[in-house]
């Protein structure tokens, strides 16, 4: 068994000032009311250009950000390389709209690469397809809606740089997720998701898709491209939970469609676990990197392992967590020897600013979760004191 208790593993890199800044932020996370204020006054003060750069600098994106370039993050990457715990450099500018925001992070993603492949300590890339292209476009794509002339030249732009991003990663040995979204654009990333891995993943994965387990039909879609890769091509996954929920729920029942995703959590995490499952059984031509803060999942992952054989540090085999969080999870993970990876979102500040309400979002409403990382903090600043 993993010992997730240990706390002293979990926070040994963190200094008494970074303890007392993730307790102050995941105090105030966790009133909903103060966390929807203080996010709706950061977003007013950046709109009015007023000067709280610094403070969200300071706090909130300290937490859960590398900083505002790849060269800025080379601090926390060196330090989550101490605890052999590598890299995922995210370039976290989301919901943009124009053709110059599409190709910086184009550029951005082909920089992560080109770095990765000179770095240990960066086992991966990924990208967001809503980066690259409007996501009014991937809708249109997904429903087979008939596209204009400047939407099939946006298409053709859109899958130029995809295929970019495929290509470097494939050139210089590089793995890449990408990410998965909304389940009302899912399709279309699937698509080319797929395409990307028949055309580079031949003679291992490096271009790896998502799924989302709370979506309630996602094992069949595992079992269906195992199936279609078959004799073919090697597959790449990142197993998930997914970060929608409550849009498609809301969304489904809006416009009046069957709901995708579950609605019980123990049908989520079952799903999550079967997926698990499934990628063990077929290691043989899949690789697979667990995106997940649940210490269950990790476990199971952890077990899988050790009943098929397979050594803790097999590079087919990753699990991750986002920086700033479940740092029991990732430190005690690697101390035993797995193979872990964080990703660390970068960018400039008020663009990285959707991210970050997502995480204060996430930590508010996620019964558990939140505990967990103040329990874990709090635990950790009294035994500091009783040391
Ligand atoms: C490395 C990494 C990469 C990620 N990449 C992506 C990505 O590409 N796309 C994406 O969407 N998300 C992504 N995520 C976010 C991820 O989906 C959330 O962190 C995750 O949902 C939290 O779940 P968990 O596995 O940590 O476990 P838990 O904390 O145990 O589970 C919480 C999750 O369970 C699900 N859930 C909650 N309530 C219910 C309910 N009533 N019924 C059914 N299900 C429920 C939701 O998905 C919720 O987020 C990523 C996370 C990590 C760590």
């Amino acid at each position: 068994m993993i010992d997730f208790n240990n706390i002293k593993t979990a926070f040994a890199d963190k200094s008494d000032t970074d303890l007392q800044r993730a307790y102050l932020l995941f105090k105030s996370m966790s009133n909903p009311r103060l966390s929807k204020a203080l996010t709706g006054l950061s977003q007013f003060a950046l709109k009015l250009h007023l000067p709280i750069k610094p403070i969200i600098k300071a706090t909130v994106y300290k937490q859960f950000c590398g900083g505002e370039t790849i060269e800025e993050s080379q601090t926390t990457i060196d330090k989550l390389w101490e605890s052999k715990i590598g890299t995922i450099l995210d370039f976290s500018a989301e919901g943009k709209e124009s053709v110059a925001d599409f190709n910086r992070a184009l550029a951005q993603t082909l920089a992560s690469i080109e770095k990765a492949a000179i770095s240990d300590s960066i086992p991966f890339s990924v990208f967001k397809p809503t980066g690259l292209c409007k996501f009014s476009l991937l809708e249109k794509i997904n429903n087979n809606t008939p596209l204009s002339t400047s939407d099939e030249k946006e298409k053709q732009e859109y899958e130029a740089r995809v295929n970019a991003i495929c290509k470097l990663a494939y050139d210089k040995n590089v793995a890449v997720f990408i990410d998965a979204e909304e389940s009302w654009i899912q399709d279309a990333i699937d698509s080319i998701a797929e395409e990307m891995m028949q055309k580079y993943n031949t003679k291992k994965a490096l271009i790896y898709n998502t799924i989302q387990l709370y979506r309630n039909d996602r094992v069949t879609y595992l079992n269906s491209i195992l199936e279609r890769s078959e004799n073919k091509f090697f597959v790449g996954l990142k197993l998930v939970r997914g970060a929608y929920h409550e849009q498609e729920i809301a969304r489904a029942k809006s416009k009046n469609y069957p709901c995708p995703v579950h609605t019980i959590k123990a049908n989520t995490d079952k799903d999550y676990n079967t997926a698990l499952k499934t990628c063990i059984q077929n290691i043989d031509r899949v690789s697979v990197c667990a995106g997940t803060h649940n210490e269950n999942s990790a476990q199971i992952l952890a077990n899988l392992l050790e009943e098929h054989g397979l050594s803790k540090n097999d590079d087919r085999i990753y699990f991750s967590q986002l920086l700033g969080m479940s740092d029991h999870i990732s430190y005690n993970l690697s101390k035993a020897d797995y193979n872990v990876s964080k990703y660390v979102p970068y960018g400039p500040i008020k663009d990285v600013m959707p991210y970050l309400i997502r995480r204060a979002e996430e930590n508010t409403s996620i019964a558990g979760q939140m505990g967990r990382e103040l329990t874990n903090i709090i635990a950790e600043k009294q035994r500091r004191k009783n040391a």
